[in-house]
């Protein structure tokens, strides 16, 4: 089990407002980051010593890049997989691009977990329209209708109510691979973050329900009390088996829909997630740290809640306006990501909400 001492310098593939709190999770510890990105606004080259400016594709600034690092990981999780491969071939890459490869493609993502026990929702792999006619005919209305690759955050996805919107839901997405999913009826929404180190140990945080606002999350709470405790257990177990089939290093998280018969497998993110932003204040060891621990080899810390109840609220758009009343409230805890455009539906920052 190689261990990357603190001083060493770590390299994160994309430039999100992940990669800025994973940065600021790894100054205290005493690490270097160096930002990989293409292009856009990187908000964690803010907070970082160093940053490439290049294509996924370029192998010359990719081995310079991981020449000049000690260990590579990715706030983003569409990297290419053949990056991260390459990569490899240089420094340690954590998590690894076997969780990419899975995580990436929604259909070898459900026969994956399948494999280890989980349920997900009920799904068929489309190509044709003749495909999706059939696939409807199977799993019936509403089903939803996705793009295999490349979604997020309910984009590359369209609700089919009836039928005779299979023809214009499939010229939609186009024909790039897709997969139908029947529609499940869930109760709640809800994600369970596991930490996996290189030999083993692993550390998972207090369930995380979710409420999502156009297949954006908006809300996350803990602890969970609304969930049926077996449920979570069953959740839980599937995460770990999951991280332990991909000898997963990092923090890993799955969500789930809670439905009467139990938890049904939505999608996994082999990084940290949205819905463990409650963390950074919430629990004795933010998310952040906790993967910068993992990828580093480092003891995993304490996971406890450090209140009765916390609640994390996303700021999209011009939400981030709210700024100065949220200040004012000492209850809430403050993130803004440092991105200059408020568009509609973007995570400009969070509050966290502890209770006394
Ligand atoms: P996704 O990007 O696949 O996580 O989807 C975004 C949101 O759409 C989810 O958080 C759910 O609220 C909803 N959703 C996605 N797939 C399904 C499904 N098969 N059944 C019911 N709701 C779904």
């Amino acid at each position: 089990m190689s261990v990357i001492p603190p001083g060493s310098t770590i390299g994160i593939l994309g430039g999100g407002q992940l990669g800025r709190m994973l940065a600021l999770a790894a100054a205290p510890l005493g690490y270097k980051v160096h930002v990989f990105a293409p292009d856009g606004e990187l908000v964690a080259s803010e907070v970082s010593a160093e940053t490439t400016r290049a294509g996924y594709d370029d192998e010359a600034a990719l081995r310079r890049f991981a020449e000049r690092v000690d260990v590579v990981t990715c706030e983003f999780e569409n990297v290419p997989s053949h990056t991260l491969a390459f990569l490899e071939g240089v420094r340690p890459v954590r998590p690894g691009h076997e969780a990419f490869d899975v995580a990436q493609d929604r259909f070898r993502e459900k026969q994956f977990v399948e494999s280890l026990g989980g349920t997900p929702a009920p799904y068929r792999a489309v190509e044709t329209i003749a495909d999706l006619e059939s696939a409807i005919g199977e799993l019936g209305t509403p089903a939803i209708l996705k793009t295999r690759r490349f979604g997020y955050d309910g984009k590359g996805q369209i609700r089919i109510s009836s039928a005779g919107e299979a023809a214009s839901a499939f010229a939609e997405l186009g024909a790039a691979g897709l997969i139908l999913e029947g529609f499940v009826r869930f109760q709640h929404e809800f994600s369970i973050l596991v930490a996996r180190c290189p030999g083993g140990q692993e550390q998972h945080y207090s369930a995380c329900l979710n409420r999502h606002d156009d297949g954006i999350l908006a809300l996350t709470t803990v602890p969970a009390t609304e969930l049926d405790p077996a449920h979570i257990e069953a959740a839980t177990s599937l995460v770990v088996r999951i991280a332990d089939a991909l000898n997963y290093i990092g923090v890993l998280a799955c969500e789930f829909f809670a439905t009467a018969d139990g938890p049904v497998f939505n999608e996994m993110a082999p990084r940290v997630h949205n819905s463990g932003h409650w963390t950074i204040e919430g629990a004795e060891t933010s998310q952040f740290t906790q993967h910068i621990r993992a990828i580093c080899g480092l003891p995993l810390g304490p996971v406890g809640l450090t209140a009765p109840r916390v609640e994390m609220k996303n700021l999209l758009g011009r939400d981030i306006d709210r700024w100065p009343e949220i200040l004012a409230d000492p209850s809430a805890s403050l993130h803004l990501y440092g991105k200059t455009e408020a568009a509609p539906g973007r995570k400009m920052g969070h509050v966290t909400y502890r209770s006394r």
